[in-house]
């Protein structure tokens, strides 16, 4: 039943078909897992008196007056109704609505739903939806309604009736999937109440739950997949890192542990002390403190003997992550492998044994480049790596302990869902005395008083970044714009030392920057994206994106959090000569936020669907429905259960479990 086609309902002709079709749309089963992209709540019926200003909300009224003004000439025409109910007056407003006036007479009773704006006494709402008190579609007019994403010609209306048609025709085909104790330990709804409620809620309450079974489903079937082939790889034993004293580390360091950061590397202590292998994915905004867990995770390693490998995307990071090691860790054999190190007696020191915290780019994994044992491995902006990178340092050792860092912003970091039964740590909270970075977008007859403000905070010898966007398909173009910016930066500030950085420089070229950076002998650093990541100037406070259009919101996030890592006031600046309707929304949700894991969410909305980098390429399909990090709870209780299961269940009863969800995959697998 599900495997018709759509062709097969009334009113749909091949040409809306073919429609549907662009959307991915072509069964009743595409249909029914076509989930709406938002939703629009006109089930919450309320007084007029009772609206805040600019509130959203529906109103049942009587119409007392209809009035139509003609406005700029004939064709322009605004309609001017007066409601009320028993609480106060409203006054509706169409514009160019000359049409509708005759579906509106003195004495009938409407609902409007829309934006109420308040005046003092005075409520207008404009351009309304509105309804017949008397119609007969009033039920579905005062309802949560769904938004489906939609492609040119297809307007919401239409793919609204076919949705609704296919859904509520079809609810008893759809067979329930999830082993019935797995939804009663997680209150799982039945999946044919879920299906009807995340197409057409029958409340809030009604669409959460429906969400919560949908999410909790999707993962649970990839996280199965995962499981299976984990199952496939024989366990050995990985090597085991005491939890001993480090306070020598701790007293050290020129500040106190968050407890965020305490409690992140209780869990992983606790798993290095273990015999069982660790593989967790250490989570933590932008500027949360990262670089110091795994400090510490490599200290432990080193005092009980093991060699440890942090690998950073960069090679500026590398090297700050370097200096940073060498400063607190020094005595434990710290190294630095890029392609730029001195390399014969690296090798040598990395195969003896000698280095026992190495720290490097992809140069790690090179086939010369021998261990001599690799307890633990570290990738620090884990999303910059393709997963076989790491994999290929994994397999450097025999069978080390894994932490995998990244940002949570990034909605690349939903591949996480690529590591399979992966533990999760996250640091909840930045460190103490961190302020909200202060994000602008400046417009262009405001960009002297930017270039102003400025000058005044580096007179206060605080430091400043201009970012050039990378032109990707021409590396010469690349380099005159920030060329350019640099020349012109520099004739602005006279006074001040500017320097610049991009990729096409040597990597000594570039170390030298960066250290003249941070030791204060530059003053504004003019850079590509090179700098997106990791980098840490703490002294620096203002963050200049020029062309912020051509950046995708992870992005700005990840290039903003290069300020606000001190003490001190920081400011993020947006620049731009071709604000697109995006480029707008973007800087909108900068503008108001400065929290990862509500950037990453809103980026979601705005690509539409949950469209995941790099995961397709790996064969496991695109979240529809799960919002990472956002649905991490229920991410978590998803891998227990399904750990649980292979753990738990008989031989035959996984087998049989195993066929439910993998079905004919089942033999390539395990
Ligand atoms: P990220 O998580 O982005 O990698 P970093 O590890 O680079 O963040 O840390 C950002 C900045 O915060 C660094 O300057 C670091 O020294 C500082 N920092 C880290 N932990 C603390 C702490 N507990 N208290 C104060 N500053 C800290
Ligand atoms: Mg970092």
């Amino acid at each position: 039943m599900l495997s018709k086609s759509l062709r097969t309902l009334k009113g749909v002709g091949d040409k809306t078909y073919q429609k549907l079709n662009k959307l991915g749309l072509y069964t009743f089963k595409d249909a029914i897992y076509n989930f709406p992209r938002n939703y629009i709540d006109k089930s919450n019926v309320k007084k007029i008196v009772e609206f805040s200003d600019m509130e959203f909300g529906t109103i049942a009224v009587k119409i007392e007056s209809v009035n139509i003004a003609n406005i700029y000439g004939k064709k322009n025409s605004m309609l001017k109704l007066r409601v009320f109910d028993s609480s106060m007056n409203c006054e509706i407003i169409f514009f160019n609505a000359k049409y509708l006036g005759d579906k509106f007479n003195v004495g009938d009773e409407f609902y409007f739903f829309g934006q109420i704006k308040t005046n003092g006494r005075k409520r207008v709402m404009t351009q309304p939806d509105y309804i017949n008190y008397y119609d007969d579609n009033v039920s579905d007019f005062l309802s949560i309604q769904p938004i489906y994403s939609l492609t040119k010609s297809v307007t919401q209306k239409e793919i609204n009736k076919i949705q609704r048609r296919v859904v509520k025709n079809n609810l008893q085909y759809i067979s329930e999937t999830l082993p019935n104790e797995i939804r009663m330990k997680n209150e799982l709804v039945d999946i044919s109440i879920a299906i009807k409620n995340i197409h057409f809620p029958e409340s809030e309450r009604g669409l959460k739950l429906a969400r919560n079974r949908l999410v909790y489903e999707e993962l649970f079937k990839i996280q199965v997949f995962l499981f299976a082939i984990k199952n496939r790889i024989v366990k050995t034993e990985g090597a085991i890192i005491p939890s001993v004293d480090i306070s020598d580390l701790l007293e050290k360091l020129p500040f106190k542990l968050t407890d965020s950061q305490i409690s992140v590397i209780e869990d992983i202590s606790v798993d290095l002390a273990s015999n069982k292998t660790m593989n967790r994915l250490l989570q933590g905004d932008v500027g949360s403190g990262k670089t110091v867990v795994a400090l510490v995770a490599m200290v432990l390693s080193a005092k009980a003997n093991y060699q440890s490998v942090l690998m950073a995307p960069t090679e500026v990071l590398a090297r700050q992550h370097y200096d940073f090691f060498v400063k607190y860790a020094g005595e434990y054999g710290v190294e630095l492998l890029s392609s730029s190190s001195k390399k014969k007696d690296v090798y040598f020191r990395i195969a003896t044994g000698e280095s026992k915290i190495i720290i490097g780019t992809h140069a790690l994994i090179q086939r010369k480049v021998e261990y001599f044992n690799l307890g633990l491995v570290i990738t620090d902006e884990q999303h910059r790596f393709g997963v076989r990178q790491r994999d290929e340092l994994i397999k450097k050792g025999k069978s080390p302990n894994v932490l995998i860092m990244t940002a949570t912003p990034i909605p690349r970091t939903l591949s996480l869902i690529l590591y399979g039964d992966v533990d999760i740590s996250v640091i909840k909270h930045m460190p103490i005395g961190r302020k909200p970075i202060s994000t602008h977008y400046i417009k262009k007859h405001k960009r002297e008083a930017m270039y102003d403000f400025i000058a005044q905070k580096m007179e206060q010898k605080q430091q400043v970044y201009f970012i050039c966007p990378l032109i990707e398909d021409s590396e010469v173009m690349d380099l005159t714009s920030v060329q350019t910016h640099y020349e012109k930066i520099c004739k602005k500030y006279p006074k001040f030392k500017v320097g610049m950085l991009h990729g096409n420089m040597k990597p000594l070229q570039k170390q030298q920057i960066m250290q003249d950076f941070k030791d204060r002998k530059i003053d504004i650093l003019v850079a590509t994206t090179v700098i997106e990541v990791g980098i840490d100037v703490p002294n620096a406070t203002i963050m200049v994106i020029i062309d912020s259009d051509r950046f995708g919101l992870a992005q700005l996030h990840q290039l903003r959090g290069r300020v606000g890592r001190g003490e001190l006031d920081s400011y993020c600046f947006l620049i731009s000569n071709n604000l697109t309707k995006i480029a707008t929304e973007r800087i909108n949700i900068m503008t108001k936020s400065t929290d990862g894991f509500e950037i990453a969410d809103k980026d979601l909305q705005l690509r539409g669907s949950g469209e995941i980098f790099g995961v397709k390429q790996h064969g496991i399909p695109e979240l529809k429905i799960a919002n990472l990090p956002r649905d991490i709870d229920i991410l978590n209780s998803v891998q227990n259960d399904v750990k649980d299961i292979f753990e738990n269940y008989s031989k035959s009863k996984l087998e049989k479990f195993l066929d439910n969800y993998i079905g004919d995959t089942k033999e390539f697998i395990i």
